[in-house]
């Protein structure tokens, strides 16, 4: 639970945010007062305390969000995924100037959801979306900005891609590997399978940055092992090519989602003022969230699926197309599609 005045301050900051105007000295004095309090108050100061154990929702580098836990340790914030996949170390600030002496927090406030009753909080934090209740040193910092030399030593874990660069062999053996995995066979009975296998992006496309092409002319789909960072965002690839293959295909199926589709907020989200792109990433990330929910055994339907749909507005309207598909005819969710339906 969280402390209405910090809940307000963060949604004053939000607003500020949408305006030119910085938020003023002013609106920080409330915080340092509010610190103070927290000492006499020991339940509220058991939440605050920026080294607890929060759980949250990260989207790492554009992915669909995974459950977990975040911990503060020195400088960073670590997430540690509750099912499947690697810790991840977020810095939480980052130093300019030849000395280093100069700490800019790398969190910022993107948006506040659900209500001020329960409100949930989206951070931006390095390269991912933070999506959280208790927003503990991520809403210190938006709030404080100046608790950034409070901080200890920031530190984080390398990251390697797939193939390395270059490595074209590897690279090779990583699309191939994809091609005939489980996960595979699962995205193809969704959406149908390419008449080829899957390929290297080529040299060009991998110097444009693409993590994955889909070439309509030989109905191949292609992927970039070489900058691919982690197995998560090599299916995710898969996914959201495969997903460009079958709207070309179904040409009013995309009309009809492109129609219901509000905008992407998060001018960082891929997809952002891009239409198409959305549209195809929200399919992938619905197919994201059907697997999660099949997984996780545990009831993750609407509330879960909201998650989804704040990162990539459509994701609800396709996991409830998806549902009608004779892939999903086992889906735990696919008696209760009814159930994803937002408000409208
Ligand atoms: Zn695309």
């Amino acid at each position: 639970m969280m402390r209405r005045p910090l809940l307000l301050l963060l949604v004053a900051v939000l607003l500020t945010t949408f305006v030119e105007e910085p938020a003023g000295p002013d609106g920080y004095r409330t915080v340092a007062v509010e610190r103070e309090a927290v000492g006499a108050d020991s339940a509220a100061a058991e939440t605050a305390s920026s080294s607890a154990i929060t759980g949250a929702l990260v989207s790492l580098a554009g992915l669909p969000p995974v459950s977990g836990s975040l911990e503060q340790s020195g400088g960073s914030l670590v997430f540690r995924p509750a099912d499947e996949g690697a810790m991840a170390v977020f810095p939480l600030f980052r130093t300019y100037g030849p000395s280093g002496a100069t700490r800019h927090p790398a969190v910022s406030l993107l948006e506040v959801a659900n209500g001020r009753e329960d409100p949930i909080f989206l951070f931006h934090l390095g390269a991912a979306v933070v999506e959280t209740s208790v927003p503990g040193i991520l809403g210190e910092l938006v709030a404080e900005p100046a608790r950034v030399e409070e901080l200890g030593t920031p530190w984080t874990t390398g990251t390697l891609t797939l193939a390395a660069p270059g490595d074209l062999p590897a690279a090779y053996r990583i699309a191939q590997e994809l091609y005939l995995s489980r996960y595979a066979d699962s995205v193809f009975s969704v959406f149908g399978r390419p008449e080829r296998p899957i390929g290297v992006v080529s040299a060009r496309g991998e110097r444009a940055g693409r993590l994955g092409e889909y070439l309509a002319g030989r109905d191949s789909i292609a992927v970039s092992p070489s900058y691919i960072t982690s197995r998560a965002q090599l299916r995710h690839t898969l996914a959201h090519e495969l997903a460009h293959r079958w709207l070309r295909d179904h040409p009013q199926s995309a009309e009809a989602l492109k129609a219901a589709m509000a905008p992407i907020r998060d001018p960082l989200r891929y997809g952002f003022r891009d239409p198409d792109e959305q549209l195809a990433e929200s399919l992938a990330f619905a197919v994201h969230f059907l697997d999660a929910s099949r997984r996780s055994g545990r009831p993750a339907g609407p509330a879960l699926l909201e998650s989804y749909e704040r990162l990539v507005p459509g994701t609800r309207n396709a996991a409830s197309l998806l549902l009608t598909f004779p892939a999903y005819e086992q889906h735990p969710l696919a008696r209760e599609a009814w159930a994803l339906k937002g408000p409208n």
